[in-house]
């Protein structure tokens, strides 16, 4: 069963058309990357996912629901950002809880989300801490903390691991892929990096110009790319 479907989506910024009537089913459970170069509407997408930014025109639906006008709450989605969004003078329980005490769950649900999320992400240790006086892979974990707590049945990771260094990249991707197995949710996530792409996705969407230039597995799209456009990202060793 597709968890997100999305019908003849558009996206236009006065007479910009950024994203152009898009068409994707994604299935529960699965791993989706999107790639494709800065500026053809990756994040404007997954904004419209979230319920960050308005549709301007089609249809979308989570669970086989129209959702176009639902808060970010109510779509049960939940998206994590390249640089973090936590808040400063917040400690890092208090980041990850944030979201909860808005949703105005039970304090002991609350202690219970937060120390089953830290534990998954071994951030148990850093709790206490304000996001100044962590490193940058940490604070991603924090972010990710935040995301998984609100228990989504849809994350959003728009370029989550593109600031951190080589090595710790390879380490939290890693770390996604458990996560993803562990936890079963539906993930969508925006890279630029062609082994992000290769070893975390089910099924990888090429976007170009706000629209699909091709879909399909990572063993698909590698050994038979549909064009050069498809190529330079996925087909050929870079
Ligand atoms: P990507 O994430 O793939 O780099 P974006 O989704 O951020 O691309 O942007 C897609 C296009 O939409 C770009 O041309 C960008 O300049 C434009 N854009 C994004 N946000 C706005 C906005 N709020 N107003 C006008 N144009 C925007
Ligand atoms: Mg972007």
């Amino acid at each position: 069963m597709a968890t997100l479907e999305l019908d003849g989506i558009k996206k236009k910024y006065g007479e910009l058309e950024v994203v152009e009537g898009l068409d994707l089913s994604v299935e529960e459970g699965s791993f989706t990357v999107f790639v494709g170069p800065s500026g053809c509407g990756k994040s404007t997408l997954l904004r419209m996912i979230a319920g960050l930014e308005e549709i301007t025109a089609g249809e979308l639906r989570i669970d086989g629901e129209r959702m176009n006008d639902a808060t970010p709450v109510e779509r049960g989605v939940s998206m994590v950002f390249q640089n973090y969004a936590l808040y400063p003078h917040m400690s890092v329980e208090k980041n990850i809880a944030f979201g909860l005490k808005m949703l105005g769950l039970p304090r002991d649900d609350i202690k219970r989300r937060v120390a089953a999320a830290a534990e998954t992400l071994q951030i148990g240790a850093l709790l206490k801490r304000r996001p100044s006086q962590l490193s940058g892979g940490q604070r991603q974990r924090v972010a990710i903390g935040r995301a998984i707590v609100r228990e989504p049945r849809l994350f959003l990771f728009d370029e989550p691991l593109s600031n951190l260094d080589a090595e710790l990249r390879v380490t939290m991707r890693v770390e996604l892929a458990k996560l993803h197995r562990q936890i079963g949710a539906t993930m969508i996530y925006v890279t630029h990096d062609q082994t992000e792409a290769l070893t975390l996705a089910d099924k990888i969407v090429v976007l170009r110009d706000g629209a699909i230039e091709q879909a399909g597995t990572p063993m698909e799209l590698y050994l038979d790319p549909a064009n050069a456009f498809v190529a330079g990202f996925i087909g050929s060793p870079q």
